[in-house]
């Protein structure tokens, strides 16, 4: 039986506890820096995606697991270091995922109205460390930049009513600011062609499913070669839908969808505020490489959300691919200096990149724990054997863990606030209320009221 550290709660860290405990191998602590666990699951995924989202009760039923532990509000970095792990644990698997965004390099990007999907996303998914008002929706006109299924989330959040999302778990602030929105257009922007595009068709399609919202699509753009694409059924579905949106005509809704393809952005304009989005028409050869052709124009917009993927961020004491964004590693053991190290592990985003969707997290964490498995025998034992001796350092550091029990009584909290608010669930959004939620639980445990 081994000590296992998991650093991230989401789908990852959660795959790997589950392998990791399926054959009585190890005992494992499950680390997260938020009080509350599941990662994207909770602060990612889109709140109309309810089916989704129920992935968490799955996630769940293995936090449950007698021989896992979880313990939220933990940094490592911060309240615990790399070193601080190695003392308590035989192994350590890092699954903190790729938590910042990736940036476009142009002018303008950091003006006043341009920000990142991540943040807007973190938003209104009520994540502690966005501010509530953070946003507040009084753009017209929104341009998104990118063509993953990120950018298809928050352009449905922008161009959907608020009285349909009323049934879903946004933070009431988020639903305050949804039912003040001025936005009337909103504008995805791709550099590359149809054929390029990241988006899954189940996400595309409910695009053009928006009660309140015209698609405008130029059929003219949709011209492609389609030499190959019996090959590619996604691209072809996707085609498919685009061309079905092309050949609409609009209905006159209140709001507007309009997918621009081949435009790079240049600039971001404005002066002191966001005005507009300078782009340049591209050209996108038959491997999809893709150059400018000198021709711009300007996009009228009042807000710039790039959605142009994650990155990964540096941990001390970890070793970090800042090209790539990864923790380097050869199929989920980290490599210093280009050799594996016994005893480290990584799964999911840090590992691969973010790419993929949640269930791939799932084979990624498995070929990870068999690695780990596999090099368990010869792991030399870490000092520290008490599991309770990290519980007793982290209260020393003034840490306030929130147990798998905390995390249920913020889980009644919410439910609470939910009813006071007529709906079943809103999220606590404040860190602090959420540490008071997990302890206030922890004094009053068979409170009925959950
Ligand atoms: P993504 O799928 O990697 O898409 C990123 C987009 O940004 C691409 O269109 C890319 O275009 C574009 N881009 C990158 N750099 C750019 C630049 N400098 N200028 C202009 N465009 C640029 O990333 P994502 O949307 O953040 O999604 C991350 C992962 O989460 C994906 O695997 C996604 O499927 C998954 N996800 C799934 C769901 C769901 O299943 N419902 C929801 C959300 C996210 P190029 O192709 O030209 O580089």
């Amino acid at each position: 039986m081994i000590r296992v550290a998991v650093v991230g709660s989401g789908p990852a860290g959660v795959y790997a506890a589950a392998a990791l405990v399926r054959d009585g191998a190890a005992d494992v602590d499950v680390l997260d820096r938020l009080p509350s666990p599941f990662g994207l699951v909770r602060y990612g995924v889109a709140p109309d995606h309810p089916k989704i989202q129920s992935i968490s009760l799955a996630l769940a039923r293995v936090l449950e697991e007698p021989a896992v532990r979880f313990l939220g509000n933990v940094e490592v970095g911060a309240g615990l270091t790399v070193a601080d792990l190695h003392e308590h644990y035989d192994a350590v698997l890092f699954a903190h995922g790729a938590s910042v965004d990736r940036r476009l390099g142009i002018p303008g990007e950091d003006l006043p109205g341009s920000t990142s999907a991540t943040e807007f996303v973190a938003w209104y998914c009520g994540h502690p460390d966005v501010p509530v008002d953070r946003f507040s929706l009084d753009a017209r006109s929104v341009a998104v930049v990118g063509m993953g299924n990120v950018a298809l989330d928050v352009t449905r959040l922008l161009a959907k009513a608020a009285d349909d999302l009323v049934t879903t778990d946004l933070p009431e602030h988020v639903l305050r600011a949804l039912r003040a929105s001025r936005v009337e257009d909103v504008h995805i922007v791709g550099r590359r062609g149809p054929l390029q595009a990241r988006f899954t068709t189940k996400e595309l399609r409910e695009i053009g499913e928006i009660a309140g919202a015209d698609v405008l699509v130029d059929a003219a753009e949709l011209d492609v070669d389609e030499a190959g694409l019996d090959r590619e059924p996604v691209l072809r579905r996707n085609l498919e839908v685009l061309r079905s949106w092309a050949a609409r005509d609009p209905a006159g809704r209140p709001r507007r969808v309009h997918v621009h393809f081949r435009r790079r952005p240049l600039e971001v304009l404005g002066d002191g505020r966001v005005t507009g989005l300078l782009l340049e028409r591209t050209v996108v050869d038959g491997g999809g490489v893709v150059a400018g052709t000198g021709e711009t124009s300007t996009l009228d917009v009042e807000m710039v959300l790039r959605s142009v993927g994650y990155r990964g961020v540096p941990v001390p004491g970890l070793p970090f691919d800042e090209a790539a964004g990864v923790v380097p590693n050869d199929g989920g053991r980290v490599l210093r200096d280009g050799r594996p190290v016994p005893g480290e592990y990584v799964a999911g985003w840090v590992k691969r990149g973010p790419t993929g969707v949640i269930g791939t997290n799932k084979s990624d964490a498995q070929e990870t724990v068999a690695a780990l498995l596999a090099d368990a025998p010869a792991l030399p034992k870490a000092p520290v054997r008490d599991p309770d001796a990290v519980l007793r350092l982290l209260e020393q550091r003034g840490v306030d863990v929130v147990t798998w029990q905390g995390w249920r009584a913020i889980e009644r909290a919410e439910a609470r606030l939910g009813r006071s608010l007529g709906r079943a669930r809103s999220k606590i959004t404040d860190r602090a209320e959420l540490l008071r939620a997990a302890a206030d639980g922890l004094a009053a445990p068979s409170d009925p009221g959950g």
